[in-house]
């Protein structure tokens, strides 16, 4: 393990003096003053939206946002048109796996990246995949599996500048009584309760932002894990599908309950489940479009693994790698029960979206045909069509993440005082939730990362570095 820790230090002192010279090419790679003026305005509360709204940025924080002709705009500021658009805040994804690009099979995806060059190459993978996150929009995200070092050291440089990326929270590796198919580094065997809360103790003073429990655990351990990263201040995320692993992890005080209600090969669960989860106010991510929905909408459109776009974000040995991968997509073992699965699919996620459950916005992306371009409106679409309004949808992508983060003081609504992660999409995504696969513009911290006057240090060289 030991150059796992010294690597990415090497990697990050060797980029610095780059990452500098591409913060002082030019005043817009730093905050400064904007306006965004002209477009549709929503605020990330389930409000009606302001129309020919105005947003006023400065520094890295938002300073009014009203209707046009309601807010003054001085001669300092930058303008953006947003006219014909739509200003929202930027998306919070609750669920990405940056270690993760979307290849068919981790069997040999982990090996071959082995064969690249290790823990460069890996690094490398993590930092196209923040840099894809951060073109769809989304300016936070939770990594929900990594090793310590590289984890830390990428949320790290994406928070100096060095490198571009949502504001990451990392897990680093998980808790499992069971490994699975993944390398030793990322997850970590425990076999008793004690074990886990060492375990918990250990990766608080690490750094890492959120801890991971899988499934499997047992609730002795899910109590253990829970108590411990509480007294930490550390919230847990729990993946689990089976009824047992979703109660046993509600009832000991797990704060987010990931995948559940994306079917697994479990029915939907028993109305009592589902009442204590909406009472006790827990929130679930259900990861809802990874495979039940990818599956078939590949079928429908096998030419979306060719997306332009993936060509561009990718080295040319990776796209070829990944390429290779989903040959035969039909076949992968990480398929093999979608069959099933998908009698379920439309159950499981109705259930949560019709009992009024808090529902955060998470995809598991990075898995396999699940890029991280597009895997967030995937999922937006998935509760729309479940029967959730797009306008509790948007807010799931944002305000609700937030809170479900603990950052909603800070982050998850455009009102004065909040951090300026603003996202400009083409179209009106109240009506066709898809416009969030449109988005042209995104600021970050009062920084245009995307869009009219973009100037991200390190954009357009992370796929060389
Ligand atoms: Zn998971
Ligand atoms: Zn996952």
């Amino acid at each position: 393990m030991g150059y796992v820790r010294i690597i990415p230090c090497l990697v990050a002192l060797l980029l610095l003096p780059f990452a500098q010279s591409g913060l002082s090419q030019g005043p817009s790679g730093a905050p400064g003053k904007i306006a965004l003026v002209g477009g549709m305005l929503l605020d990330g509360y389930e409000a009606p939206p302001i129309h020919h709204a105005a947003v006023l940025i400065e520094g890295d924080r938002i300073v009014r946002a009203g209707p046009a002709a309601a807010v003054t705009i001085p001669a300092d500021y930058t303008r953006i048109d947003t006219s014909g658009r739509t200003m929202m805040p930027g998306m919070i994804e609750l669920h990405a796996h940056l270690v993760l690009l979307g290849h068919g099979n981790y069997g040999t995806w982990f090996p071959w990246i082995e064969k690249q060059g290790g823990m460069t190459m890996l690094t490398r993978v993590m930092e196209i995949a923040a840099r894809q996150l951060l073109d769809a929009g989304i300016t936070s995200a939770v990594d929900l599996g990594a090793p310590s070092a590289p984890s830390l050291s990428i949320r790290d440089r994406i928070n100096r500048g060095q490198i571009p990326g949502p504001r990451m929270l990392m897990s680093g590796p998980w808790l499992t009584r069971t490994p699975a198919v993944f390398p030793l580094e990322y997850q970590i065997k425990v076999d008793t309760p004690a074990q886990a809360a060492r375990e918990v103790e250990k990766l608080a003073s690490a750094g890492v932002d959120v801890i991971k429990a899988h499934s499997g655990l047992t609730r002795e351990d899910y109590q253990a894990i829970a108590d411990t990263a509480h007294k930490h201040k550390l919230r847990v995320h729990a993946h689990v599908y089976a009824e047992e692993d979703v109660r046993n992890a509600l009832e000991t005080g797990i704060d987010v309950l990931t995948h559940a209600g994306s079917a697994g090969t479990a029915p939907p669960y028993s109305p009592q489940l589902i009442t204590d989860i909406v009472n006790r106010g827990r929130p679930v991510v259900i990861t809802a479009a990874h495979r039940s929905w990818i599956y078939p909408d590949t079928n429908a459109f096998p030419e979306r693994l060719q997306d332009p776009q993936l060509k561009k974000d990718f080295p040319p040995e990776t796209y070829a790698e990944i390429q290779d991968s989903l040959k035969n997509w039909r076949a992968l073992p990480y398929f093999g029960r979608t069959d099933r699965e998908m009698l379920f699919r439309e159950r499981g996620v109705r259930q949560f979206v019709d009992s009024g459950t808090v529902l955060g916005m998470g995809t598991d992306s990075g898995t396999p045909m699940n890029f991280h371009t597009e895997a967030l409106w995937r999922e937006a679409k998935v509760h729309v069509d479940m029967g959730m309004p797009p306008i509790r949808v948007i807010s799931s992508l944002t305000r609700i993440g937030a809170t479900i983060l603990g950052k909603q003081r800070e982050l998850g609504t455009i009102e004065p005082g909040k951090l300026a992660d603003i996202i400009v999409v083409n179209g009106n995504p109240l009506y066709d939730i898809v416009a969030l696969s449109h988005v042209e513009t995104v600021i970050k911290g009062g920084v245009v990362h995307k869009g009219a006057g973009a100037a991200t240090p390190g954009r357009g060289t992370a796929g060389q570095q």
